[in-house]
């Protein structure tokens, strides 16, 4: 189907984004030859919740907020996935990265679905207190469709672990049970996993590890830049450094900074949390964020927000292997462009898998109330992303669909079996 007659069909949570999650995801289903049926069921979100939240600001004044939840499908489990909190959120944005998540945990092989929220606010501009009550009503609101059997939200873009315990608190004063499992990536005091703050950067340099194999590249000395500096980035870049790789480029949504010889990561991060503007930090040169994605670098990963590598720049990308931190940032223009180029790309579905794989192990352990050790933690991770990496190289060598086409066959496919052998109620 056109994305024209698509968009006419869903014109609610129809944005440039979903646009892009249905292209990828019609592409994923040809080559599958899905049944039709099963794709007009697939491709629509479940259900989708728009609320929206009074919060008395810290001046007595009250602002009005909108807030999101979608459950993009839940065949294999209880809806898995984030919530944001950005200024752009919208529920065209919300139904793509729920889509996402979906196709992801069908990848990994976890018994979860897919599902994401979000608020559009701007975090950094609220104070502690207002991002509570902010937090607080929002999870009173979506609490109807949350739970660890129905929904189980999680950190994404401008929330963390202390989000996260003010949500499983709200739902626990509600609904009068301790119920660590009904989100993940709490504070290990409140039934946090060890290991899931750096969950997801692990994993995607456990996948660059592995790109790196196929393409003879040592992660010793090789140069790396980031575009995004929140968890995901910082972890990332942080991780690579450690096993001996040149941090050169660092970036968040004011602009970056480059050092030929290298960047001090851990330095960077605590002069991040005092300057929003990365500019002055000592020792490095000021780059734009387009600077930064077009440098002549070993692995580039964009770790910030959708539509970043578009077909305007992505033929000014140069590195080697492009590994996708965050969720969709590359256009399919783009993608067909980095592809052709000769780039060794690891899609956002397995390169930042290793988040909602800790987020599963923190739900099977608050299910159980028994806690396991960070080293098994981080094996039983690394067994699942390597598994995920070599099914979708092979898929990719069989097939000659890409490396992005070939991880989103494996996930929906798992997930349309799922769908299949359920069968459809009534
Ligand atoms: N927000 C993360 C993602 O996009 C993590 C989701 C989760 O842990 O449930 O994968």
């Amino acid at each position: 189907m056109r994305a024209t007659d698509e968009k006419r069909q869903n014109p609610e949570y129809f944005s440039p984004v979903y646009e892009m999650a249905l292209k990828q995801f019609n592409r994923a289903a040809e080559k599958l030859e899905l049944d039709p049926n099963l794709i007009e069921r697939i491709k629509t979100p479940d259900r989708c919740l728009v609320v929206s939240l009074p919060v008395l600001m810290d001046d007595g004044k009250v602002r009005t907020f909108h807030g999101y939840r979608v459950q993009h499908n839940d065949a294999l489990g209880p809806g898995k996935g984030g919530i944001r909190y950005h200024p752009n959120v919208n529920l065209g944005e919300v139904a793509a990265l729920a889509m996402w998540m979906t196709w992801k945990g069908g990848l990994m092989g976890i018994p979860l679905g897919g599902a994401k929220g979000g608020v559009a606010c701007d975090p950094k501009k609220l104070s502690e207190h207002e991002l509570e009550r902010l937090t607080r009503r929002y999870t009173h609101a979506i609490s109807p469709l949350i739970g660890p059997e129905i929904d189980v939200p999680a950190p994404d873009v401008g929330t963390n672990a202390q989000t996260m315990a003010w949500i499983m608190d709200t739902y626990c004063m509600q609904t009068g049970f301790h119920t660590t499992g009904v989100v993940t990536g709490k504070p290990p005091i409140m039934g946090g996993s060890l290991g899931r703050e750096e969950a997801t950067g692990m994993g995607v340099v456990f996948t660059i590890q592995e790109a790196a194999k196929k393409i003879n590249l040592s992660i010793e000395g090789a140069t790396v830049a980031v575009q995004g500096f929140g968890n995901v980035g910082y972890q990332s870049a942080r991780i690579l450094q450690q096993k001996g790789a040149k941090v050169v480029a660092v970036s968040n949504s004011m602009g970056g900074v480059y050092n030929k010889n290298g960047l001090r990561v851990q330095a960077l991060r605590k002069y991040a949390e005092g300057n929003r503007d990365l500019a002055n930090f000592p020792g490095a040169e000021k780059i734009t964020n387009q600077e930064l994605l077009a440098l002549e670098c070993d692995i580039l990963i964009p770790a910030a927000l959708e539509n970043q590598v578009t077909r305007e720049n992505a033929d000014k990308v140069k590195c080697k292997i492009y590994a996708e931190g965050a969720n969709g940032p590359t256009t399919p223009d783009a993608d067909e462009i980095l592809t052709n180029k000769g780039i060794f790309m690891i899609p956002d579905i397995l390169c930042n898998s290793g988040g909602v794989v800790v987020s599963y192990f923190e739900w099977v352990q608050d299910l159980q109330n028994f806690f396991w050790e960070v080293d098994e933690i981080n094996r039983r991770m690394e067994n699942i992303i390597k598994r995920a990496f070599l099914d979708t190289c092979d898929l990719e060598i069989q097939r000659k669909v890409g490396m992005r086409t070939a991880a989103l066959m494996l996930g929906v496919k798992r997930v349309a079996e799922g769908m299949r052998v359920r069968g459809l109620y009534p």
